[in-house]
């Protein structure tokens, strides 16, 4: 994955019309997870048993969100992480539905719902980020990036 962490990526929220854009191009399914704070079943997201090395990005937008390196089994049924590829990239807000305090994930830049973190992860960052499938899309080493919202390299370049 080399310097992928410290590339910079333009963490501008999509334009009102942008937005319109790209929730047009979703599933009944992946509205329901990205914007209205769904989850999905355990067990069954196409990227649990996702071994291969890249970068997992945003379903909606694109931004890099996790490195493949990051993630681990968790014995959860959801794809888990122990870090974000950085920090800016992931949003945190206190989560009080079903009667429990929790810390959900949203992507920093569209605001899509991806998961919580608890703080019973493994070393170095103690951290377990649990991530809805449905939420997240994978490049590949080797493959290009998406570049949803137009904004070009280091979207849109190959990840190596
Ligand atoms: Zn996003």
């Amino acid at each position: 994955m080399g310097d992928t962490l410290d590339l910079l990526f333009d963490l501008t929220p999509p334009t009102q019309e942008q937005m319109r854009e790209l929730v047009a191009d979703l599933s009944q399914d992946e509205r329901r997870l990205l914007l209205e704070h769904g989850e999905e079943a355990p067990f069954c997201g196409v990227f649990l048993d996702e071994k291969r090395k890249g970068l997992y990005t945003c379903r909606l937008c694109g931004l890099p969100l996790f490195k493949a390196v990051s993630k681990f089994e968790s014995g959860t049924g959801w794809p888990s992480f122990t870090a974000p590829v950085a920090r800016s990239h992931l949003r945190r807000v206190q989560d009080t539905r079903y009667g429990m305090t929790r810390t959900e994930i949203v992507c920093a830049r569209c605001g899509a719902h991806q998961g919580h973190v608890f703080p019973d992860g493994p070393p170095p960052t103690g951290e377990r980020f649990c991530i809805n499938s449905g939420s997240l899309a994978f490049t590949p080493n080797g493959q290009p990036l998406p570049n949803k919202l137009g904004r070009g390299d280091p979207e849109g370049e190959p990840v190596d």
